[in-house]
């Protein structure tokens, strides 16, 4: 079975305007394809040498329309016979009774309640959610079943579950953390075409915090002569702090495999002289050296401390 959207208003499924939630990068989306699976298991443990702070995901979904030049899943489409380009971006594989089953994995008496992290692999808050509601279904059965979870997204679509996130943040260990790599304009609407703003972003993240639900982002991730001009760097980290968000960590542009391939596919055209730079820079590796990391470590410490230090100057009563 394929459900498409209709970016003409006639004959498909979902009319395709259900799946905008407002502006959106400069992808060509209309034509999003879902493919439903009926999955066997959902809830994913981690291999035990993984350094990740987690030991279990769920994803519900596999392709993503956010579309991220960048994005390291591209690869896993290929595993299902798609190409790691424009199919990952409009193939959206989903996992329709994804609910149930989980519900089924969580009744067991083996279940021993550890944190499930949600957005590890593709984003949970992507277009398809505004339809199929996976996302929402699979928090409501973690609350009820009394299991924490962290949820990683690029979508302000995330607020509208707070009615769930909120009042389950009082009694057990939830997160809800945003991947906001930069907020210029123009490269956001380059590298992240199918993503909503990242100043909706920072807005949901507010959200976030006034609901009383721990919330942060991930500066990340951060683009070598794209995103990492400290003006830049300093506006991004400022607006999350400002919204009561945390700078959870920051990283480098990592390019391997397939990702690398269309990324650098997508820079060709968006910055030939920048293309040009990169092919030398990366050339046998995957990411620039160690000392490029530290220097990105050092600016988004500095700009941490920067912005810090203005929003406590802020803070009512305060006095140097
Ligand atoms: S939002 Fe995340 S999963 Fe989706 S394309 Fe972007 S990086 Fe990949």
């Amino acid at each position: 079975v394929r459900w498409s959207t209709a970016d003409d208003g006639s004959d498909g499924l979902f009319p395709v305007t259900e799946l905008f939630d407002g502006e959106h990068g400069s992808a060509a989306m209309s034509r999003l394809e879902f493919f439903p699976v009926l999955a066997h298991r959902v809830l994913n443990r981690m291999p035990k040498q993984s350094p990740a702070p987690f030991r279990w995901t769920i994803n519900a979904y596999r392709g993503c329309s956010h579309a991220c030049t960048y994005c390291f899943a591209r690869p896993t489409h290929e595993y299902l016979d798609l190409n790691a380009g424009t199919d990952f971006d409009t193939k959206i594989i989903v996992k329709i009774n994804a609910v149930e089953v989980l519900r089924r994995e969580l009744a067991d008496p083996r279940w021993t309640r550890e944190g499930v992290a949600m957005g590890t692999n593709t984003d949970p808050y992507q277009r398809a959610e505004a339809k199929f509601r996976l996302t929402r279904g699979i928090i409501a059965a973690l609350v009820e079943a009394d299991t924490p979870f962290s949820i990683l997204t690029k979508s302000p679509l995330v607020t509208r579950d707070l009615d769930l996130i909120a009042p389950a943040a009082e009694h057990l260990d939830v997160s809800v953390s945003f991947s906001i790599g930069t907020l210029d304009e123009r490269v956001w609407r380059g590298s992240e075409p199918g993503t909503p703003h990242p100043r909706r972003r920072v807005e949901a993240m507010r959200a976030c915090a006034e609901a009383g639900v721990r919330t942060g982002a991930l500066v990340a991730p951060i683009l070598p002569g794209l995103s990492d001009r400290r003006e830049q760097i300093d506006e991004t980290v400022a607006a999350i702090i400002a919204a009561g968000g945390r700078v959870i960590g920051s990283t480098p542009l990592y390019l391997r495999g397939a990702t690398r391939e269309h990324f650098l596919g997508w820079l060709r055209e968006f910055d030939a002289e920048l293309h040009a730079r990169y092919l030398e820079a990366y050339a046998g590796r995957t990411r620039l050296p160690p000392e490029y990391a530290q220097w990105v470590r050092a600016a988004v410490h500095s700009a941490i401390t920067r912005a810090e230090k203005s929003a406590r100057a802020r803070t009512p009563g305060h006095r140097n």
